[in-house]
């Protein structure tokens, strides 16, 4: 049954209306320029050749209101194309500036996004829509505004993954493919190919990043950063509203903070990493946004990033997102600075940001390892030994902590002979996550030393075995849209089959369960994909 139009939806556009913004012939707006003193640019996407819908997620469409059911796929893909402007629709590319890899970059701005509207559904949310890869904008920089099928397809399953995961995130309601060719070089090796294009319709409360302010910083434009943080908070922060001064910029910062320290401790604790923690990459809101090179920890090494373009400095690295955050905080902190009251107030939060996120960071590890009192100081050495217990072979870490979890039963049965039982047997569940088919003997043995610590130590926190599994398994994913897994949805698309990745886009809804549908997909990355491009590592080309 169809009868549902998406061009019925309650369109709104505050954002535009609220702020002043440049308003060019469409001809000359697709022209790379700089944009002083406005927030945004008005611009309609450019129109694709035979825009198809390749997938649609339920649950994000329910946002909107919509039911998936009652559309037509057809008019679906032409407003989600950028086809179709449906009428209510403003649509705009933002400008913003930020630091890339640690130096600032000046404008940089919506170049491939547009703005189609925002929506306000039946409980009151508002959500802003998004298209990635709608075209040129004059924050295109001379690149071409499109995007290619592969990190399309990438941000969408991924977005929607994430939240499923319980992680702050992005949503996506679709990815369509536009019938023409994008070409990228792949490698940066100098050999650029045609490769299939795609959109991807991105759905946020705001799509509003660190560097919306930044650019305003930068050009001394104090009146707009101004108005900016006012729509800001009017819009998507009314707990500080009413606050008056200084008082209110300093509550709203600090809550950026906080928001941005819970994420960063959410990303720790299911193995992703972003790739491009550039400012212009990190949402006001605290979701993880533009989702490019990323990649999960597949073998435990808190020095990997999946970014090839960063592979030399690694600044991006699993392990270095927590003090990553902190710069970029402290970036927007600047930025902010005359309404914060200057910087030192900024350093006063960001003490307090990092003391916060210990916290955070020690309750998430002690909810991973199953342990529900406090952390104490047995907890926290455990903690460090894991990390260099996982170090010295490679372990998958997704394996590893699901696997873990079934050692309490095994300890348990023990009871009081413990002690008795060879301490080897622990390993046994846990040989499914190694990479090595014999890891080496002391990498072994400070395992099971590390093992037979932690296990009791576990105890001591009072809970029974049934309480610490259910614990463990609520906070470590059993399944995760590992990269070689999202190679394979992207390989079948792109051949016009999409059974992986309906399968996979079932897998994501409950990565936390145990299941036919997602112990399919609950094993070691395989050999094949170590080194095969975009299955483990990929650039920055999308
Ligand atoms: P990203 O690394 O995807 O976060 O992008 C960084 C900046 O480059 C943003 O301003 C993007 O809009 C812009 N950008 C990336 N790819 C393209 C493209 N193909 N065409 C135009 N702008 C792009
Ligand atoms: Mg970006």
């Amino acid at each position: 049954m169809t009868g549902m139009k998406v061009c019925q939806m309650n369109f709104k556009n505050s954002f535009v209306e609220s702020l002043p913004g440049l308003s060019l012939n469409q001809e000359v707006s697709r022209q790379a320029q700089q944009t002083p003193g406005v927030a945004y640019s008005f611009v309609t996407p450019e129109k694709v050749s035979h825009p198809s819908l390749i997938s649609w997620s339920e649950s994000a469409a329910q946002l909107l209101d919509l039911d998936v059911v009652k559309l037509d796929p057809v008019e679906f893909a032409q407003v989600f194309s950028g086809n179709h402007v449906c009428a209510g629709m403003k649509p705009y590319a933002a400008r913003y500036g930020g630091h890339q890899f640690g130096h600032w970059a000046g404008q940089l701005g919506d170049g491939r996004a547009i703005t189609l509207a925002e929506v306000v559904n039946s409980v009151g949310q508002s959500w802003e829509i998004q298209l990635k890869g709608a075209g040129r904008t004059p924050y295109s920089r001379g690149a071409d505004g499109r995007a290619v099928l592969r990190s399309s397809l990438r941000e969408y399953v991924c977005s929607e993954a994430m939240y499923h995961l319980g992680v702050p995130t992005t949503r996506a309601l679709s990815c369509v493919s536009t019938g023409d060719s994008v070409v990228r070089d792949l490698f940066y090796d100098g050999n650029p190919a045609p490769e299939p294009g795609a959109i991807t319709t991105r759905l946020a409360p705001s799509f509003i990043r660190f560097g919306h302010f930044q650019i305003c910083a930068f050009h001394s434009e104090l009146e707009l950063m101004t108005q900016l943080v006012h729509y800001v908070i009017d819009q998507h922060f009314p707990q500080f509203k009413t606050l008056q001064g200084e008082y209110k910029y300093l509550q709203w910062y600090s809550h950026v903070v906080e928001t941005t320290a819970s994420l960063i401790v959410d990303w720790l604790r299911v193995g992703f990493v972003h790739g491009v923690m550039n400012t212009d990459n990190l949402s006001i809101h605290g979701l993880t946004i533009d989702y490019g090179p990323y990649g999960w920890l597949d073998v435990y090494d808190p020095d990997w990033t999946p970014n090839t373009t960063d592979a030399q400095h690694r600044r991006y690295r699993f392990a270095a997102q927590p003090a990553i955050a902190l710069w970029n905080l402290a970036q927007l902190g600047e930025a902010l600075g005359p309404l914060l009251g200057g910087f030192q107030a900024v350093e006063d939060i960001l003490t307090d940001y990092q003391q916060s996120f210990r916290d955070q960071l020690l309750s998430m590890m002690g909810k991973k390892l199953g342990f529900q009192a406090k952390m104490d100081q047995r907890g926290i050495e455990l903690i460090e030994g894991l990390d260099r217990v996982l170090r010295m072979t490679e372990i998958d870490t997704t394996i590893f902590y699901r696997q873990l979890a079934e050692l309490h039963g095994l300890y348990s049965e023990q009871g009081e002979g413990a002690g008795k039982k060879d301490p080897k047997t622990f390993l046994e569940p846990l040989r499914a996550a190694f990479y090595a088919e014999a890891p080496s003997e002391p990498a072994l043995k400070a395992l099971v030393q590390w093992l037979q610590d932690y296990l009791s130590w576990s105890q001591t926190d009072g809970t029974s075995v049934e309480e610490k599994v259910q614990m463990m398994n609520q906070t470590n994913p059993f399944f995760i849209p590992r990269n070689y897994i999202l190679q394979q949805c992207i390989d079948g698309v792109a051949k016009g089959d999409t059974a992986v990745l309906n399968k996979v886009m079932m897998a994501i809804k409950t990565p936390y369960e145990d299941s036919a549908l997602t112990r399919e997909f609950f094993k070691k990355r395989p050999e094949w994909a170590r080194h095969k491009a975009g299955c483990s590592a990929l650039s920055c080309s999308s």
